[in-house]
């Protein structure tokens, strides 16, 4: 079932709570979603085709990842100081050790440089990460945490000699949990989450973000998360 068809079915079951628009993520009264899509989007509900599995920038600071680089970088220091009488062959090592410690240095810092995928079915969720060789798996979502992501920058003020960094507000995040373990899924421009859905749980400040997903792909992830019984649409004047 898509979003579009999920939403649908949501308003019609519900028409007066607040859906999540499948395609611009706004809060639209159930009675409404059918204009709102027919008007605002041209009837277009289509360009929403997301189901249960979505892709985007991970941020996991895979640790598997990370050995390969450090692995990697020993072997080019290794290379230039036993072939140290060819030239070309110290240059070489030193380039890949440079290249292998800048992607890792990007993984520790969780740099989204790889593409991530996360499904949520009724078989629970799956964060497949790191070229596919990480995953993290739950065997049920028991619990879903709402709050607000945030990101360290460096303040860009030439005045300061030290390098002091800014905690600048990057949009929001929905952490699925069973027991201790999570998948923590971000987006910029979350839209109307906590107006359109209860059954969450107020969660703090987060810099550690697992995957980022696009506003409609975050839409698809609510709507998935109502299926299965996780999260509950808001009466509108209920708030
Ligand atoms: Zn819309």
């Amino acid at each position: 079932m898509t979003s579009s068809e999920r939403a649908q079915r949501l308003a019609a079951e519900l028409p007066d709570s607040s859906v999540p628009c499948p395609v611009c993520a706004a809060a639209v009264k159930g009675a409404n979603l059918e204009r709102h899509l027919s008007k605002t989007h041209g009837g277009g509900a289509g360009s929403a085709p997301h189901e249960s599995r979505w892709g985007g920038p991970e941020r996991v600071s895979s640790r598997r990842l990370l050995a390969l680089g450090f692995l990697a970088t020993g072997i080019g220091v290794y290379t230039a100081i036993v072939d140290n009488q060819n030239d070309r062959v110290v240059l070489g090592s030193l380039a890949f050790a440079a290249f292998t410690s800048i992607v890792w240095g990007s993984v520790a810092w969780s740099v989204p440089l790889f593409p991530g995928r996360l499904r949520v079915d009724h078989r629970g969720a799956l964060l497949r990460h790191s070229f596919g060789l990480g995953r993290r798996r739950l065997r049920s979502i028991d619990q879903v945490v709402l709050g607000s992501a945030w990101e360290s920058r460096p303040s860009g003020n030439s005045g300061d000699d030290y390098s002091a960094s800014v905690d600048e507000r990057i949009g929001t995040y929905l952490e699925l949990r069973r027991g201790r373990r999570g998948i923590r899924v971000h987006c910029r421009t979350g839209g109307a989450v906590r107006a359109t859905w209860t059954g969450w749980d107020q969660g703090k400040r987060r810099k550690r973000l697992d995957i980022t997903l696009d506003r409609s792909e975050f839409v698809a992830l609510q709507l998935a998360l109502w299926e299965l019984g996780v999260l509950t649409p808001r009466r509108q004047g209920a708030r």
